[in-house]
């Protein structure tokens, strides 16, 4: 489905962005893979290339403009193009508004948001020139909704969702699509950790009943990636089991 394409995934040497890695490399895009813990990647990119496929690990922060821009410069001098860009790298610094720092708004909001930016500038000077490409950010419920005690991350998120629909705009004309996904609760190491009784809190919210698998919002990204998507553009897609509607 994903033959020739180049995709930049951020945020993939755990959780969701690795699971995104491995569907898009399963379905023939070559897959870029960053993120900071450089042992991770390798072990990503062993598992990609023992299963057939074929992925190169750049180390990076996001939050770093230069880390960010030169992610994007590796991609495109391994393989002369960038097809998709997935913006997963994501983190939280929890806290109630009134003692939230400084550090924590602005670690979660350079990582979250400006990271994206600063990803999407560059990789869109290249999709522009190819006048094809698709740019996909890994937003999030609580972007949507709010949530106590996520100030900066919601913020982040929702700040997310005006970048995907002012860049879905502006990239248009160059037949580039830009979308978000927001997820609802995934299943992964921090939800299996939670004592039964928030769990139980949780999936009463839900009305599908369960948390989401990361195999969820992986598929998602195939299909927005693919060609076939190319009527879609500025969307923001929920996959939260009907949490928000
Ligand atoms: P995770 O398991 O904590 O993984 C986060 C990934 O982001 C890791 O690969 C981490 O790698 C990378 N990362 C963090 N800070 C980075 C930085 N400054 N530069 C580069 N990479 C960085 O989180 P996840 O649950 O898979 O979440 C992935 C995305 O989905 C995030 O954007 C998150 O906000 C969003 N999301 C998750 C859920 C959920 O329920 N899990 C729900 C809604 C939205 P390194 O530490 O190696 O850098």
């Amino acid at each position: 489905m994903l033959k020739d394409k180049i995709a930049v995934i951020t945020g993939a040497s755990r959780g969701i962005g690795r699971t995104i890695s491995l569907e898009l490399a399963r379905n023939g895009a070559t897959v870029v893979v960053s993120a900071r813990n450089a042992e991770l990647l390798g072990q990503l990119v062993d598992e990609i290339a023992a299963g057939g496929g074929k992925a190169l690990a750049v180390v990076g922060d996001v939050a770093n403009t230069s880390d960010a821009d030169r992610l994007i410069e590796a991609a495109f001098t391994a393989f002369g193009r960038v097809d998709i860009l997935v913006n997963n790298a994501g983190i939280t610094r929890d806290g109630i508004l009134l003692r939230m720092r400084d550090e924590d708004w602005d670690a979660v909001l350079d990582t979250n948001l400006k990271g994206a930016f600063v990803l999407t500038r560059a990789a869109a000077k290249i999709m522009a020139k190819q006048r094809s490409g698709r740019i996909i950010n890994i937003s999030s419920v609580v972007g949507e909704m709010g949530n106590a005690g996520q100030a900066n991350y919601c913020a982040s998120k929702a700040g997310l969702i005006g970048l995907t629909k002012s860049n879905a705009r502006e990239l248009s004309k160059r037949n580039v699509t830009v979308n978000a996904i927001t997820p609802g609760f995934i299943s992964t190491e921090m939800t299996d950790e939670l004592p039964e009784k928030v769990r139980n809190e949780l999936l009463a919210q839900i009305p599908l009943g369960r948390f989401g698998s990361a195999a969820d919002i992986a598929h998602a990204v195939l299909f927005l990636a693919a060609d076939q998507s190319g009527y879609i553009t500025g969307q923001v897609l929920g996959i939260n089991g009907g949490m928000y509607m």
